[in-house]
């Protein structure tokens, strides 16, 4: 589904654009010449305004005759109402920076609410790939909005088949959870390999994400559909909170800032999600209309190191709540004071009929006890932090947020939750429903596993940890319908889709019912 122009037919949509463009600053830009495609890690977009959408994509610099000469290479866009790019409603021209990568961000502004666009860049003699994208709804706007998600896609354990069906759904967004790269090699039964070690520079870390970026399956995913993002520890390595890595490592935040970077350099986000030394602003909330609010969260970057980890290390662990007393220290934070009050904010001057919270892991409490007894918590979850999940959903009913959704990721299985202040009080009134997807191709727990969580969380309506796959969402004013859509078997780059079990949530009633 590669569609290619030639440059004239480009040149001509684009009007009266010229290929020398008179640049602010010293940097002059380069007269690139490509020796192959610079296109082949792809387009996306994302962050979807009623009026404007982020287009993205990022020079492939092994295509690059001349790129040792480090200087910005032009980029041209266009958006049209039409796919054959005969009615061209935008463009413009932009540098990709050799400093983020070659990375292009452009920030599309004037568009129609609620609609479909396709794009597209050019650089020298090059074409990229045509994206579809679509704007969001008007302000005051009810329409439905049809939306996946997904998470967890950890490259050498299987095709992204799943991203090949999603692409065909019928939805107008896709947000991705978390665990977009994996930096580490891990799991049973690789179809494929990272073929490189561990990332801990940022050449390292753009390396992987092209390496993912080049995938097929998960080209076309970003082509067809806006994307709303998040990160989960993997972006950067496994169980990281905050400063502090699961070795401890002194130098972790330099580390950190070049993941970040990275992330930045390949994701379609707007400039204020920039980094900024070693930090970068990534939560905020994102408006459909009067139907739909997400507040897309960030639970690495700001949280309480996990409580009781294994002596001399960071990162998680699984705990009985009796031999931890940090666990239940009330101080402890997932999000950071700052987006705690941030997302008590929003979640307080909402207007909208369903408030989604699109976060990395699993809400609701999980315990893992053994033949029935002990109850144990694993701690990089929000588990971990029970007076932080405590205080979210106590303000979620003090606020009488209308239709608090929560979805996740991270746990590698598909779970529906009744959210509660107290999970351990069976008619603890019902707060909010969650929806955990299960991952794109990254390992789940055993059937055994499941099978005993099922048996000692009531408030758990549904779990499966076999298949892989994603998540969509049907929303109008009445009611959410949700589909859990797995694959036969993410080794099989072949496989098809169906349809594992669906729930439904009404207006005004917390709670799925099958
Ligand atoms: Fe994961
Ligand atoms: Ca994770």
């Amino acid at each position: 589904m590669t569609h290619r122009f030639s440059r004239r037919a480009f040149l001509r949509t684009a009007g009266t654009l010229v290929l020398a463009p008179a640049l602010a600053g010293n940097a002059k830009p380069l007269k690139p010449r490509f020796v192959i495609d610079p296109f082949t890690l792809g387009v996306a977009s994302g962050s979807p305004l009623p009026d404007g959408v982020v287009l993205w994509t990022r020079l492939d610099i092994r295509a690059l005759a001349n790129a040792g000469d480090s200087k910005p290479i032009p980029v041209l866009w266009e958006v049209a109402v039409d796919e054959a790019f005969r009615n061209v409603v935008s463009h413009g021209k932009t540098n990709a920076d050799p400093a983020y990568g070659y990375s292009v961000h452009v920030e599309v502004t004037g568009l129609q609410p609620d609609r479909w666009y396709w794009y597209r860049f050019m650089s020298a003699d090059a074409v990229s790939p045509v994206g579809r994208t679509r704007t969001a709804s008007a302000l005051d706007a009810l329409t439905g909005l049809r939306f996946a998600f997904a998470s967890c896609q950890q490259y050498e354990q299987g095709y992204f088949v799943a991203h090949r069906h999603l692409a065909e759904e019928d939805l107008d967004l896709v947000v991705f959870l978390g665990d977009y790269i994996y930096e580490s090699s891990w799991g049973k039964n690789h179809v494929r390999k990272h073929g490189a070690p561990e990332p801990f520079t940022l050449e390292q870390y753009r390396e992987r994400y092209a390496l993912y970026k080049r995938d097929s399956d998960l080209q076309r995913s970003h082509a067809r559909f806006p994307w709303l993002v998040t990160w989960d520890d993997h972006e950067v390595s496994n169980d990281y909170a905050n400063d502090r890595s699961q070795n401890l490592d002194p130098d972790f935040l330099q580390r950190r800032a070049a993941a970040y970077q990275a992330f930045y350099e390949h994701m379609p986000l707007r400039a204020s999600a920039k980094p900024n030394g070693s930090g970068m602003r990534l939560y905020g909330h994102h408006d459909f209309g009067r139907l739909a609010r997400f507040y897309l969260l960030d639970d690495r970057q700001y949280r309480t190191p996990q409580a009781c980890p294994q002596r001399g290390r960071g990162g998680s662990n699984v705990v009985r709540p009796e031999q931890c007393r940090e666990l239940r220290d009330e101080e402890r934070t997932l999000l950071g004071s700052e987006q705690e009050t941030w997302l008590a904010d929003q979640l307080g001057q909402s207007k909208a009929r369903w408030n989604i919270l699109a976060q990395q892991t699993l809400m609701a409490q999980l315990d893992r006890k053994k033949n029935g007894k002990g109850s144990q918590f694993w701690t990089d979850g929000w588990d971990g932090y029970p007076a932080a999940r405590r205080r979210l959903l106590t303000e979620l009913a003090r606020r009488q947020t209308r239709n608090p959704l929560v979805i996740g990721g991270d746990v590698h299985m598909s779970l529906v939750c009744d959210l509660k202040t107290d999970f351990d009080k069976p008619d603890a009134p019902v707060i909010a429903t969650e929806f955990c997807g299960t991952s794109i191709t990254s390992q789940g727990p055993t059937p055994a596993e499941v099978e005993n969580w099922l048996a000692h969380n009531p408030h758990v309506k549904f779990a499966s940890g076999e298949k892989r796959g994603y998540v969509t969402v049907e929303l109008n004013e009445q009611r959410a319908q949700v589909r859990f859509r797995t694959v036969a078997s993410e080794k099989d780059p072949d496989a098809g889709i169906s349809t594992q079990a669906t729930f439904i949530v009404e207006d005004g009633r917390p709670g799925a019912k099958a």
